[in-house]
């Protein structure tokens, strides 16, 4: 099968950056450069029930596998179509009960293992980029990352090797790297995580912190769409990271996660950081000391934070959240004594706490802290930003759960204005939204 390509988009070699993707044509802020379907993919454990395994339509009532009684379907044609992948974990999830605990990255490389062996032409997914040609990295890997790649390696011998002809070490290797590296999360409109995917074409585009698309996801299809004005010629540029952080720390996570420096705009100008880190008006101003003491507090308390919100799985719900909803006020308070309310990382706390508020079913807390997000994120962000966005969403659907319509209303439609530029017009989201207020009404 010969390349077809994708009709106003073009793979070239961005200069110091190697492959890149390029338009050919004009688009204007909304428009769809292109769709990808995903190669391979995988729905997390923790939605298993709320949505379809095979196409992730999100529902109540799916129908069970009746073998392992973990995996749900719109129907018995979804079920049936997912069969060559369940079919990897059905059997051994029964088998080892508890004890089954690949990691997402694990259960994603089984089923691209999987997919290699029946995809021998070019997929729908490698218009522009075959997934063999994704960047890996391996040279850079340090140890830690080394032993998470063994692991990984080993688990999927342990839970996949019945239904599953595994390659030799050295083929594993570069696959799991490459999966690290380029392999997207899949979210929701709330930015809940909701499965892993690799997208050879989308992971084509190059990085920058003011991005001129946008990915979202339909299903299982990423969709890629102009945030800004592109003109033919220019390159076309996502964000890999989250774009709230200041640029020492962005930088930080993309030499750690992808092995770059970036040198966009906002890094070289660092416009936006004085806002980002910005410290309190006192009579006694604090001394540039006590700051940057303060900045090295709030990176590791967000690491702890992060450590200790993993370990407690308040996701899955075992252990009681109290204990991080204090660790987020105590850090809170802290960091307040120097901090304006609007720095990032009192943001990144708020954030955090209002999670846990949510999940504990605290209204009102979350709310209150999600109040106190809105106006800084829309500040800090990039005019069309999905966290924008979804902030919005859960401070909208707060509202109108509390009977308070207005306000409800009011924020749902700030949200749909960012989503119909970042998710498109005709989005099932955008119709979803909708409905939850005219019901309202
Ligand atoms: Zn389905
Ligand atoms: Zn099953
Ligand atoms: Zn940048």
């Amino acid at each position: 099968m010969k390349t077809e390509g994708i009709d106003g988009i073009e793979r070239f070699t961005s200069p110091g950056k190697g492959r890149g993707l390029r338009a050919t044509k004009r688009f204007k802020v909304g428009d769809l450069l292109f769709a990808c379907p995903s190669y391979a993919y995988v729905l997390t454990v923790s939605e298993r029930g709320a949505h379809c395994e095979l196409c992730f339509t999100r529902k109540e009532g799916l129908a069970k596998c009746g073998k392992c009684k973990k995996a749900f379907y719109c129907n018995v044609g979804c079920q049936r179509a997912d069969w060559s992948m369940h079919k990897l974990e059905c059997s051994a999830m029964v088998a080892y009960g508890e004890n089954w605990s690949p990691s997402e990255t694990v259960r994603l490389t089984a089923r691209i293992i999987a997919k290699q062996k029946t995809q021998i032409d070019r997929s729908v997914s490698e218009k522009l980029l075959l997934l063999g040609e994704l960047e890996a990295h391996l040279n850079e890997l340090d140890n830690e990352k080394r032993e998470m790649n063994q692991t990984d390696i080993e688990a999927l011998h342990h839970f996949y090797s019945k239904h599953l002809e595994i390659p030799d070490q050295a083929a594993l290797t570069v696959l799991l790297a490459q999966v690290n590296c380029n392999g997207f999360t899949i979210e929701d409109e709330e930015l809940s995580h909701l499965g892993s995917a690799v997208f050879p074409d989308v992971a084509l585009m190059n990085h920058s912190c003011c991005p001129n698309v946008i990915v979202t996801y339909k299903g299982i299809v990423a969709e890629v769409r102009a945030v800004q004005e592109i003109s033919s010629g220019d390159e076309v540029l996502t964000s890999y990271i989250d774009l709230l952080y200041p640029t020492e720390d962005r930088n930080e996570r993309l030499r750690d996660s992808y092995f770059f420096t970036c040198d966009c705009k906002e890094c070289t100008t660092k416009t936006k950081d004085k806002a980002k880190m910005k410290v309190r008006h006192l009579s006694t101003p604090p001394k540039p000391e006590a700051i940057r003491e303060m900045v090295r507090y709030a990176r590791n308390i967000i690491e702890d934070f992060r450590r200790a919100k993993h370990s407690k799985n308040i996701l899955v719900g075992s252990a009681p959240p109290s204990e991080l909803l204090e660790m987020c006020e105590l850090s809170l308070d802290k960091m307040g004594s120097i901090f304006e309310d609007t720095n990032v990382y009192m943001l990144h706390m708020m954030y955090q706490a209002m999670g846990v508020c949510l999940y504990m079913e605290d209204w009102d807390g979350a709310m209150s802290y999600g109040e106190k997000i809105i106006r800084p994120y829309s500040m800090h962000y990039p005019p069309y930003s999905l966290n924008v966005a979804s902030m919005y969403l859960k401070l909208g659907r707060l509202y109108l759960g509390l009977e308070r319509k207005p306000a409800g209303i009011k924020y749902l439609k700030k949200a749909l204005a960012i989503m119909e530029v970042a998710h498109g017009k005709d989005h099932h989201y955008m119709a979803e939204i909708k409905k939850e207020f005219e019901l309202e009404k």
